[in-house]
């Protein structure tokens, strides 16, 4: 009695604004009854037009169209309304999810409504479904498993329902872990007008740097770093100490103006902050491939070598990247947090601390093996070998924190 009660209760704001409801007072047999479909993402019927993502031989400008293809690193798996009847869902991840559930809330209703239920969504793929609220009147859950009966909806204007996911998958924890918030587009420009300066990226690269990009993003997200980037010259000072000199160049982050007779602009703690949060805030990054002599960063623009992408990442080589996505964020040569003179600024801290995640193993993506970039000698400029990563004895985040620091 107590359950219908509630259940009576918690339907009325629902009914009396939207009128799109029936309070249902009958108690579930079944509490388990979900009253939609498990939905196997790797079968799904035509209709659903089902597609891999940044197929090996996919022409590339469908991954030049900016409108088509870009992702929030915080949310790789993507679910956005298509028409005023649908959802696109897409997982730029080049390991899919298992156990997913899609809540939809919708306006003048608090609670969360489960919508899909996904066993598996494999890697990098996208479809598309109609919105159950469309086709009838149906009883759905809510995501505190009350019953809640919805009276059809023929369609909803845009942004008037927010789409939520839920996962049980262990790299869906990781995914909710990341703190940045960089929307990742490729941007066709810088690959086909400035040839000798970029070359093109392909699918295949382009799915080793949304790989990079979501590691990359999560590293930037991890207390280690916040907790390193925060006290740079406590970690400067350490150095020395174990080193057994003085501390090499600037003693903590210095800005753009230009070192004169080691006069440093330093940054206060709460520029650095600041600094911190503009490494993670919701501008748009271009991860681009270089093609002449020189890596390149500023605006949206952060370039690597080929090699960066295919290798480099999986080994923790992110010195390169870690330096042009420094200009992206609007610091120069003159800066620590770009330039890697002066016994190591960013492009040094960071790419310890990101080989210091592999041997965590606290990255999302661990194993190459999930891409096989190097396997794909059509796509490639030059011949890899398969990365494999070993743990330099003198890393400074072993000698620190000597297997500790993992992020729960
Ligand atoms: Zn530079």
């Amino acid at each position: 009695m107590k359950k219908i009660l509630f259940q009576i209760l918690f339907l009325i704001p629902l009914c009396a604004q939207l009128s799109s409801c029936n309070a249902d007072d009958t108690p579930d047999s079944d509490a388990s009854k979900t009253y939609i479909p498990v939905l196997d993402a790797r079968s799904l019927p035509i209709g659903n037009r089902p597609m891999e993502l940044f197929k090996d031989d996919e022409n590339p400008n469908l991954m030049y169209d900016k409108t088509d293809r870009w992702f929030r690193v915080n949310a790789p798996l993507q679910v956005i309304q298509s028409g005023k009847d649908s959802i696109q869902l897409s997982l730029y991840s080049p390991v899919g999810l298992k156990d997913v559930k899609i809540y939809a809330k919708i306006p003048n209703f608090e609670k969360r409504i489960l919508i899909f239920d996904f066993s598996e969504i494999p890697s990098f793929h996208r479809s598309f479904h109609q919105i159950p609220f469309v086709a009838g009147t149906s009883n759905y859950i809510t995501e505190h498993g009350n019953r809640v009966n919805i009276q059809q909806i023929p369609g909803f204007s845009n942004g008037a329902i927010e789409f939520s996911v839920e996962s049980t998958d262990p790299l869906m924890a990781k995914f909710k872990k990341i703190k940045s918030q960089r929307l990742v587009q490729f941007e066709s420009a810088y690959h086909t007008n400035e040839l000798g300066k970029f070359l093109p990226m392909n699918p295949v690269l382009a799915k080793e740097a949304i790989t990079m990009m979501i590691n990359f993003s999560y590293a930037l997200s991890h207390p280690l770093y916040y907790d390193t980037f925060m006290n740079f010259d406590r970690y400067k000072r350490e150095q020395a100490a174990r080193a057994g000199t003085t501390v090499n160049g600037a003693l903590d982050w210095h800005g753009n103006a230009v070192d004169e007779n080691g006069v440093y602009d330093y940054l206060t703690k709460a520029q650095i902050q600041n600094s911190y949060n503009a490494y993670l805030d919701s501008r748009t990054v271009y991860p681009s491939m270089v093609g002449g002599g020189s890596a390149f960063g500023g605006g949206p623009l952060a370039s690597q070598w080929e090699s960066g992408y295919v290798r480099g990442h999986w080994l923790g080589d992110l010195s390169v990247f870690s330096h042009e996505y420094s200009h992206h964020v609007g610091y120069g040569h003159d800066s620590n947090l770009a330039n890697s003179g002066q016994g190591g600024g960013q492009q040094e801290m960071l790419s310890e601390l990101y080989r210091y995640l592999i041997y965590l193993e606290d990255l999302p993506f661990l194993n190459p093996d999930v891409l096989q970039g190097w396997t794909k000698t059509n796509y490639l400029n030059a011949a890899y070998q398969k990365p494999v990563f070993t743990i330099n004895p003198q890393n400074t985040f072993l000698l620190k924190y000597n297997g500790t620091g993992k992020w729960n």
